[in-house]
């Protein structure tokens, strides 16, 4: 058994998802979630920083459809 140091879960290496090769180590994490983090530089913000971006960019997108569709939204056929 190893531990994802993200969370501290009981991973089990034979059949593994989510791992690491780490210098001469291997970091097994329980999600890609925790890999993620793992992963993550840091001063990359929180998980959440991500979501904003893309909130922003629906946003964006969303503002679009109206400057070329009007309000009422593009139908199909
Ligand atoms: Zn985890």
């Amino acid at each position: 058994m190893a531990k994802d140091p993200i969370c501290g879960m009981d991973v089990k290496e034979e059949g593994a998802l989510h791992f690491l090769h780490y210098e001469h180590e291997t970091i097994y994490l329980c999600s890609k979630t925790c890999k993620e983090t793992y992963t993550r530089p840091p001063g990359m913000g929180k998980p959440t920083a991500k979501k904003g971006i893309l909130g922003r960019f629906l946003e964006k997108l969303a503002k679009q459809n109206k400057q070329n569709y009007g309000d009422t939204p593009p139908k199909c056929h």
